[in-house]
């Protein structure tokens, strides 16, 4: 039966802590007691150092029910860090693992639908919100618009889909592979590869306490996730540069014909030509740079060339 465990990183989390807690083991439990998943399946909480009592909480919990784990980080790293510290820790010990917020904003009711594709064969399935009912007119937009971007930009991401998904010991084995330390999960997921599916939820109202993303954390994580996926940007500059080169010549023949019909003042000529075609000359020879310094880039992540799924012989 299937060893489940439930990451679930937390930053100031007091407020929300017990409640989501609860609202886990009795729903772990219904499922041990429905046959669903092994009697040894855990909730685990990543401390993702916290500044309120946090910890505390986590260590109460783990005390009263063995349930409950937990594991702390020696500072602040981001929710990113936060949780690919829990999946790596527990890689080797579950069979499969969710991860989820903390603030239960996710539905922990479709744990039964991601466990039974997992049971079917699949190593990744991803959480996908259905609709966008209770988010902002503002957030819905921006959010929406990014995965267009994101996906504009060649990088392969399910739309609508964050941080929760369910991932098999397989498939964490090969995640171990992706060396990088500049974090976007749900871009590099999907990199893994092997047989994935989705369940859709409705995302609703966080729990308790006040969102731990602020704006300003919210487009840090986006620009991540377009640099950290995508030289994209890079070769913009190159196209750039070479349009204000065709431009340049453009421009040469025209103040050639302002010159001689002679309609120009002394040295306007050379000028106008010269700014051209330099400042296209210097974006395009950037934009080459640029290139070169985008491959060293994908050469140090050290991302794994291939993962082998099957070997017959
Ligand atoms: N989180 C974290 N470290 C941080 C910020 C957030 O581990 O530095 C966790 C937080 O405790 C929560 C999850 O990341 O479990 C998502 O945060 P939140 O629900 O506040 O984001 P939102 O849903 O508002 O986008
Ligand atoms: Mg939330």
């Amino acid at each position: 039966m299937t060893k489940l465990y439930i990451a679930v990183p937390c930053y100031n989390e007091e407020e929300v802590l017990p409640d989501s807690a609860e609202k886990l083991r009795v729903k772990l439990r219904k499922m041990m007691d429905e046959g669903k998943i092994d009697y040894d399946s855990r909730i685990v909480f990543i401390d993702d150092g916290s500044k309120d009592k946090t910890w505390e909480l986590i260590r109460g919990l783990h005390e009263t029910d063995t349930i409950f784990s937990g594991i702390k980080l020696s500072r602040n790293r981001g929710h990113q860090n936060a949780l690919m510290c829990g999946l790596m820790t527990l890689r080797e010990e579950a069979d499969a693992v969710i991860s989820i917020d903390a603030d239960l904003q996710d539905d922990i009711e479709v744990f039964d639908e991601m466990v039974q594709r997992y049971e079917e064969g699949c190593d990744v399935v991803y959480g996908v919100r259905s609709k966008r009912a209770t988010d902002t007119f503002f957030k819905r937009f921006t959010a929406e618009g990014y995965y267009k971007v994101l996906d504009k930009m060649g990088a392969k991401v399910i739309f609508n889909h964050a941080d929760f998904r369910l991932m098999s010991r397989r498939a964490l084995r090969a995640f171990a592979e992706f060396r990088e330390t500049n974090l976007f999960l749900r871009g590099m997921v999907p990199m893994i590869g092997y047989k994935s599916a989705i369940v859709t939820y409705e995302r609703s109202e966080r729990l308790a306490g006040e969102s731990k993303y602020p704006l300003k954390k919210m487009l840090a994580l986006a620009w991540e996730g377009i640099t950290s996926l995508s030289t994209k940007p890079i070769k913009l500059i190159t196209r750039l540069g070479l349009i204000i080169f065709l431009v340049s010549l453009v421009m040469l023949i025209y103040t050639l014909v302002r010159f001689f019909t002679g309609a120009t003042e002394t040295g306007w000529a050379s000028l106008a030509v010269s700014i051209w075609a330099i400042g296209g000359l210097q974006m395009m020879a950037i934009g080459i740079i640029g290139e070169y310094i985008g491959k060293i880039y994908l050469e140090t992540k050290h991302r794994p060339r291939f993962i082998v799924e099957e070997y017959l012989r």
